[in-house]
Order: C-alpha cells, then sequence, then structure tokens
C-alpha cells in the first residue's frame, strides 16, 4: 500500500496511482523528462487527508524514501522504510552528483579532442603550403 500520494487524493486506489505515474507530465515532474535507467530514489511529503491534521496547514508528513524503477516499459514506485532510505538517499544522492560530473567531464573531453583535431589539421595545411 502506498501511505502518500503527490497531487492526489488519498483514497485515490494504487491502480489509479501507477496510470498517473505512467503519464508524461508525471516523469517530466519527477525525473525533468529522463526516467531512471537503472533506478532512482526520490524523497517526498505528502498529505494524509484527516481534518484536524498539521499536513493541512502545509506541514507536510515525511520524508518517506521511494524507488522509482522501470519494469515492463512501465515506470514502478516501491516505497522505502525509514531504517533504509535514508542511507539509500544519500548513496543515490552521491551516485547522482558522480554521474553528474562524469558527464560534465565526458563533455570537455569531446571538447578538448575537437580542438586537437583542428589544431592538427591547421599543421597538416601549413605542412601542405611549405614546398
Ligand atoms: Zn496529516
Amino acid at each position: 500500500m502506498i501511505p502518500f500520494v503527490l497531487n492526489a487524493s488519498p483514497r485515490s486506489s494504487e491502480k489509479r496511482y501507477y496510470a498517473r505515474a505512467n503519464t508524461l507530465a508525471f516523469r517530466r515532474k519527477h525525473f525533468c523528462d529522463s526516467l531512471p535507467k537503472i533506478m532512482a530514489i526520490c524523497k517526498q511529503f505528502g498529505r494524509c487527508g484527516k481534518e484536524q491534521c498539521r499536513c493541512n496547514s502545509g506541514r507536510l508528513h515525511g520524508p518517506y524514501y521511494y524507488e522509482f524503477y522501470i519494469e515492463d516499459g512501465r515506470l514502478r514506485k516501491r516505497y522505502i522504510r525509514k531504517a533504509d532510505g535514508e542511507r539509500a538517499f544519500a548513496m543515490y544522492s552521491l551516485y547522482r552528483e558522480r554521474q553528474k560530473k562524469r558527464a560534465a567531464d565526458r563533455r570537455e573531453f569531446t571538447e578538448m579532442s575537437r580542438e586537437l583535431r583542428s589544431i592538427s589539421r591547421m599543421f597538416t595545411q601549413l605542412d601542405s603550403l611549405i614546398p
């Protein structure tokens, strides 16, 4: 059972939640257009739906940790218990940081290779001008 669902009434069923989770808008909101290739761990806050609760004045419940993953071409969400969630989220955040750094390094490397090739071409042209 999913305890809290963002932007959905607490009565909406799990089935309806999954239908929503598989819309492009949901994916954009949570993954900025890119779906997790392996998996993603997200921290979320939510409302419980009780009338007299603090969450109705903006002090939301949470954080709750969830694993998002792709199964049979569909986006799935799984609750991670709090004891494991914090560690898993910290590790995942570190992984994402490293991943971003690696992507930036790769872009820099590509740019450097391009410049080196153009310098090499320049030398070749100069060679051909010298009799
Ligand atoms: Zn509440």
